[in-house]
């Protein structure tokens, strides 16, 4: 059983600040930034894009109402939601969540960083993706 799954048979703790029938939210062991929050499904989906519509449309909605109640509790400037997929992406734990960060400074536990690769061919990706 993975270890999400474990928190949510409440074999191993966790600080949850948040639960229904179907999501579960708690906050990160490693705060990235103050009050880093996993949305979780209660079920185990191994990824965002194995979860069913239902679940997806239900956990985003959890997802922004939480991410309303951190930034006004914690005077947050801004916020990440973030989702990992799959190991190259980042994904350490393959049991679907989205991760809220919110954001107090531009420098903090939580960078995000996008660099323009020149190499790629716009017109060749559209081409790729509409056809
Ligand atoms: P990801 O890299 O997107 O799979 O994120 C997994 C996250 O789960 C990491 O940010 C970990 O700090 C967090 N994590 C791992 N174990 C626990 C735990 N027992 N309770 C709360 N968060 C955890
Ligand atoms: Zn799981």
């Amino acid at each position: 059983m993975c270890i999400f799954c474990k928190i949510i048979n409440h074999e191993i703790p966790s600080y949850t600040i948040y639960e229904d029938e179907t999501i579960i939210a708690f906050l990160d062991i490693a705060q990235a930034t103050y009050g880093h929050t996993l949305v979780v499904p209660k079920k185990h989906y191994d990824t965002l894009l194995d979860c069913p519509e239902d679940v997806l449309c239900h956990m985003m909605k959890v997802t922004q109402m939480l991410t309303k109640q951190i930034m006004e509790k914690t005077q947050a400037k801004g916020f990440n939601i973030l989702n990992n997929g799959y190991e190259i992406a980042g994904q350490v734990i393959m049991h679907a969540h989205m991760h809220i960060l919110p954001r107090y400074e531009e420098k903090e536990g939580f960078v995000i960083e996008m660099h323009e690769n020149k190499d790629i061919d716009l017109a060749q990706v559209q081409e790729l993706l509409t056809h």
